[in-house]
């Protein structure tokens, strides 16, 4: 198969496709595809608690936190996380960090809900497709984040999909003079690519289509103590408590997205699980910033301190061979590095699915390209 390096939907292993495929018509001898199994069959059931204890395991997540499988993407999620959160501190405040579109974008749709305030950013609002870095490098320490102290919750999005902007570290919010407010964070583009301290957030919430398993189910990952408090206009189908209270089966769950999710997180702990997927993603993302820091025919513009080992954005100095390079590319059996229109250039997305051979054969393929044309 050719290398695929998109955004998302983006790659799976080869392993769960072919297991998928092997599994599709009869479910370990159910005489049913899991497309077809009543949600409430012992079947299903089976196979979305397999999913939560998999993925607990993956991320150790603790016990006082609530794991649901939703539906609606990281974009729902984006009103979802104010409708269940604004309530909570009778303030009606929430404070979001900007480092690029995702962020802005959940920023936002946040303002239909609340008293909204930007606590730190990595530019104008305007200027925002263009980040290059997260503010953590760009303000001269994490103490000059405004986060008001009777916010409800601080939002950042802590891989920038689209700009390759990633968080190296999630902040501890006492250094950020607000120890009470909860951390909510969209890691869509990079979970599961590293490992997580729990400690620091209260909510963390992740599409899967781009390192757990196809479109369409959302994890959402959630401290207990922040149920409850839903505004009476949130939906009954995205108040957090129901769902939770539900084990995810307040209505029809995403049945398939959430088998094949499953099937990523038994493949993810056959590979050694987050920590060595982890060592390998580091390798792989030194790899491609090393070839790209030393060729003089392709620019990374994003700040060393700040660029994402999952999306790597680069661009040819000279841009009238971009749709040769493509091109090209795409003949050799390398799909979908097309930047994101509002950035251009080019787009490596490397995640879990994409191993140390692709990213070399990435490489290979970018050094020849420069030697014809250089
Ligand atoms: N947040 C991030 C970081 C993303 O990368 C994306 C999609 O690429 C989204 C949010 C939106 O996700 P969805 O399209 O599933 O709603």
């Amino acid at each position: 198969r050719p290398w695929n390096f998109s955004a998302g939907p983006s790659a799976l292993p080869l392993e769960v496709l072919q297991q998928a495929a092997a599994e599709m018509t009869d479910w370990h001898g159910s005489g049913m595809s899991v497309m077809e199994m009543s949600h409430r069959g012992k079947q299903f059931t089976q196979i979305r608690d397999e999913a939560e204890a998999d993925l607990r395991e993956l991320l150790a997540i603790p016990e006082d936190y609530e794991v649901l499988f939703m539906q609606g993407g990281a974009t729902a999620e984006n009103a979802i996380v104010p409708l269940n959160l604004i309530g909570r501190g009778k303030t009606g405040k929430a404070d979001y960090l900007l480092s690029g579109i995702w962020s802005n974008k959940s920023h936002k749709e946040a303002q239909r809900y609340g008293d909204i305030a930007v606590a730190a950013s990595s530019g104008s609002e305007t200027a925002l497709d263009g980040a290059t870095q997260a503010p953590w490098t760009w303000f001269p320490g994490i103490d000059t984040w405004k986060v008001r102290p009777d916010a409800s919750y601080l939002h950042l999005c802590s891989n920038e999909t689209i700009g390759g902007v990633e968080f190296s570290d999630w902040p501890d919010m006492a250094s950020v003079g607000a120890p009470d407010v909860p951390l909510v964070v969209d890691a869509s583009s990079h979970f599961l690519s590293r490992s997580i301290d729990f400690s620091r957030a209260a909510i963390v919430y992740a599409g899967a289509q781009k390192n757990a398993g196809p479109a369409g189910v959302t994890m959402v990952i959630v401290r207990k103590d922040l149920l409850g408090h839903a505004l009476p206009v949130c939906p009954s189908a995205f108040d957090y408590s129901n769902v939770a209270a539900a084990d995810s089966m307040f209505n029809t769950p995403p049945t398939y997205a959430i088998y094949v999710a499953g099937l990523v997180f038994k493949w993810l702990k056959k590979q050694g699980g987050v920590a060595a997927m982890e060592s390998v993603n580091v390798a792989k993302a030194q790899a491609l910033y090393s070839y790209l820091d030393t060729a003089d025919f392709y620019l990374s513009t994003v700040h060393a301190a700040s660029r994402s080992r999952m999306n790597v954005p680069f661009f040819l100095r000279d841009e009238s061979l971009n749709s040769e390079f493509l091109a090209q590319a795409d003949a050799a059996g390398l799909m979908q590095l097309k930047g994101h229109k509002s950035v251009g250039g080019m787009r490596a997305s490397i995640y879990n699915a994409v191993p140390m051979e692709g990213v070399q054969a990435l490489i290979s393929f970018m050094q020849n390209f420069a030697q014809r044309h250089g």
